[in-house]
């Protein structure tokens, strides 16, 4: 499948629902609006999960990862294919956290270099920055939002300076349905030759990516959010065309190839950023999970996954008692909101006894955004496409019924 292929889109209708509940037996018992934070992974990626495990313990792991050579191997083209990029420009990584880590951490930063930002940037990469203030000397570039609530186009190009080596941006911030706009970003840091470092941790699986159109350098997502798969698995891409400006953060026998006394040389393309012992049966979850995305269409998922989150915030916008706290021109299946006189915290208890799905997004990993919009934390119902009409009714009833 070509980038292209990925963001054209028929409709959905319902046997597309029925195939992915069919493969997702939990829906029939949960209302899983958690997708943000995990998501229910579908039956073949389980499977494959579960396979591996049994044949590690069967011939052993090293054996088993010989025999797997061919699973193990589909996760470079599968999540090339997913996001538009070439097989030997991802890297396999435990988390989104570390594949950011290493895309970061690997920059050649001087005292004085400036990186920018935004106030929906992830919690895990904004302290890193604070780490490379105080470590490096770098300065950080905080750029406000525009009235809409995504980063603010004008302001961000204005903070440019010759010093400016980084923007990192978060694409969907984890707090809120927000999305950035990561293509107009794209093409500022093209335009005046910076390097451009996209989280797509929770856009990866929901929205369709292609690398090629943002014009990022670097993307980093995770494997069980939006993508539906296992746990403890991650991605980055790095782009030919900066591979040699980077310098990674650590080096090991796979990044590697130690020549003697004196020296090594790093391996070609994006897999220098990886390290060597894995989680095998992750790795081959997360090929599977991605092909599995492929198989529906990454814009056909993004269609029905915001068209059901547009759905749920029209009906909140109904309930007395509700407010809905996302912010931008673009939404997508992140769905923000507070219960008056209620904390966020006991609305997900109450949701959790109708078996309902939520969690709780505080300003201790948002404080540069939520405090200021006044808010102390907020209720998050983050929706899949597996999710159904059926479900936010439910879900509606139970916010209503205290
Ligand atoms: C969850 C999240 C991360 C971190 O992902 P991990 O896989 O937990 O490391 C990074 N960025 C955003 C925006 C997230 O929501």
């Amino acid at each position: 499948m070509t980038s292209t292929e990925n963001l054209q889109s028929d409709p959905w209708n319902a046997a597309d629902t029925d195939r992915l509940r069919a493969d997702t037996p939990a829906c029939a018992r949960l209302v899983h609006f958690n997708n943000a934070g995990a998501s229910l992974p579908p039956a073949p990626v389980l499977k494959a999960v579960k396979d591996h495990l049994d044949l590690e313990s069967e011939i052993g792991g090293y054996e088993a990862a010989d025999r797997a050579e061919t699973a193990v191997a589909d996760f470079y083209p599968a999540i090339a294919a997913l996001i538009g990029a070439h097989p030997h420009e991802i890297a396999f990584i435990e988390n989104a956290t570390r594949a950011w880590d290493m895309a970061f951490y690997s920059v050649p930063f001087r005292p004085g270099d400036r990186v920018i930002t935004g106030r929906a940037e992830y919690v895990s990469n904004y302290v890193a920055l604070l780490q490379m203030k105080a470590r490096a000397g770098i300065e950080i570039d905080l750029v406000d939002d525009d009235e809409s609530g995504q980063i603010d186009l004008k302001a961000l190009e204005a903070a440019i300076t010759p010093r400016t080596r980084l923007i990192a941006l978060t694409h969907v911030p984890t707090f809120g349905g927000l999305v950035n706009p990561a293509e107009e970003v794209g093409a500022i840091a093209r335009r005046h030759g910076i390097l451009y470092l996209l989280d797509a941790c929770q856009s990866a699986g929901q929205i369709a990516l292609d690398v090629a159109r943002i014009g990022c350098h670097m993307l980093s997502g995770t494997g069980r959010k939006y993508l539906r798969g296992p746990r403890g698995t991650g991605f980055l891409y790095v782009c030919d065309e900066v591979l040699e400006q980077l310098e990674p953060a650590f080096v090991d026998l796979e990044s590697t190839q130690w020549l003697d006394a004196e020296s090594y040389r790093l391996v070609d393309g994006a897999r220098r950023f990886e390290n060597w012992e894995r989680f095998f049966a992750g790795q081959i979850g997360l090929a599977r999970a991605a092909r599995y995305a492929l198989d529906i269409g990454p814009a056909r998922l993004e269609a029905r996954i915001s068209g059901l989150a547009a759905l749920l915030r029209e009906e909140l916008a109904k309930l007395p008692g509700a407010a809905v706290h996302d912010r931008g021109t673009h939404r997508c299946g992140i769905v923000t909101l507070t219960v008056e006189g209620e904390d966020p915290a006991q609305t997900k208890a109450r949701l959790s006894a109708h078996g309902i799905n939520t969690s709780v997004s505080t300003a201790s990993s948002a404080r540069i955004d939520l405090p200021r919009r006044g808010l102390d934390a907020l209720l998050r119902a983050s929706l899949h496409a597996y999710n159904t009409e059926e479900d936010i009714e439910t879900f509606l009833k139970a916010v209503r019924d205290r």
